[in-house]
């Protein structure tokens, strides 16, 4: 087994959906000496920064970037725009949801769940009727995860802003989109988000501890009228300082750097070509659990996400004995099970900085995990991802045969 050995050869696959594999080139960027933060050369590093991560959250307004992981900039959505004992709604889509609550209940707000069996994202539908119900506007806030990675849910973000519209409903609407980012399609302005919370460590291929906050004039007039305590996380010192390329406290200099450079790996690659190997990753990992014979834990295909794919334990066996089974013996590493179904399945994260080898290669290490497990599943899943991998790959332009 690999424990008992004093190297292990390669590199281990890091298969959890965030944080993700950090890219060579974003190593390298971060590794240059420290500068001064008050200095012109800082200026321009932070200006960089702070126009391009624009790009990616597809905002002409501020963005804000913390020194914190993205629990922190969750924090500061909140806090930043809402009142002790304002009603917010949220959506039961899995644990990260569950987390956003507690914290919500913890700094004084009074958030209500619309409640799920954690196997689906969130309805439109029913966030509309909630809002109808609330003839009185004391809802405050909707918070909705993008994509909820604890088991692989994308939630339908444009439809449930036209939701919303369609209430003739006031409150802001707060998204997470700390798995989904850079991943997949997403745009604040146009979707009319008024906080965007977002995470460096995920499709963003940062190591973790920075995060940020996209947000609306309606969120910033809306910061205004808050009264909750706020002084690390505040708004308005970051936006001021922000303006002349500085922050009002020492930021993590090297972060920004790395920051600057994947901003500009995701533009080389482009937007729309990164969001499409997402989304053939997903649905050639999809097509492999199906064809091992076990079950996606997101039931309905409209809510697939295009990021990580939870993996339903067959009856009678452990994912978490599995994962550790795999580590042992493979050097890889699924992401773990939460709540009621704790122990029930394992996590696939393919997101960031992958290719299909990569992915052929981590989805070959699950088929042989399995095997070695002892888990019942039909053998071939590998061979359907990479027939689907080169049928999506297959075209006239690429046509090797002339
Ligand atoms: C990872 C994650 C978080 C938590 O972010 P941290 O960086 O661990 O604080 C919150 N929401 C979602 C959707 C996530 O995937």
């Amino acid at each position: 087994m690999a424990q008992n050995s004093a190297r292990t050869a390669g590199r281990h696959f890091l298969q959890i959906p965030g944080p993700s594999p950090l890219p060579d080139r974003i190593l390298r960027a971060m590794d240059t000496p420290i500068i001064d933060h008050r200095g012109p050369e800082f200026s321009k590093l932070a200006k960089r920064c702070l126009d391009g991560i624009k790009t990616i959250f597809k905002t002409t307004n501020p963005v804000i970037i913390y020194t914190a992981t993205g629990t922190g900039a969750w924090e500061a959505a909140l806090i930043n725009t809402l009142n002790t004992g304002d009603r917010v709604l949220m959506v039961e889509t899995g644990q990260f949801a569950t987390l956003w609550k507690k914290m919500a209940e913890n700094i004084g707000l009074k958030p209500e769940f619309i409640p799920t069996d954690w196997r689906t994202g969130a309805d439109p539908k029913l966030i509309e009727a909630k809002l109808r119900e609330d003839k009185k506007h004391e809802i405050k806030a909707v918070c909705v995860l993008h994509n909820e990675t604890s088991t692989g849910a994308l939630s339908p973000i444009a439809e449930i802003r036209k939701a919303i519209d369609a209430a003739g409903h006031p409150a802001l609407f707060l998204v997470d989109t700390i798995s989904s980012l850079a991943s997949t399609d997403y745009r604040h302005d146009e979707w009319g988000v008024d906080v965007t919370v977002g995470g460096a460590q995920k499709g963003l291929m940062l190591p973790p501890g920075m995060s940020f906050n996209a947000v609306s004039d309606k969120a910033i007039a809306a910061s205004k009228n808050s009264r909750l305590p706020k002084s690390f996380w505040s708004w308005e010192d970051m936006l001021n300082m922000n303006k002349v390329g500085f922050f009002p406290y020492t930021p993590a200099t090297q972060m920004l750097h790395g920051l600057a450079e994947g901003i500009d790996m995701l533009h080389e690659e482009g937007l729309d070509n990164v969001f499409a190997r997402h989304d053939r990753f997903a649905e050639a990992t999809r097509r492999a659990v199906k064809a091992w014979g076990l079950e996606i834990m997101c039931k309905d295909a409209k809510y697939y996400s295009p990021t990580i794919t939870a993996v339903m334990m067959p009856e009678g066996h452990n994912g978490d004995a599995f994962r550790a089974q795999a580590l042992d013996t493979f050097n890889i590493s699924y992401g773990a099970s939460f709540g009621a179904y704790t122990g029930k399945y394992f996590r696939i994260g393919h997101l960031g900085d992958i290719n299909d080898g990569y992915l052929v290669g981590a989805l070959g290490i699950t088929e042989m995990a399995l095997a070695h497990a002892g888990i019942p599943h039909k053998k071939g899943g590998v061979q359907s991802a990479m027939d689907y991998i080169v049928s999506v790959h297959a075209g006239p332009k690429r046509a090797a045969a002339e």
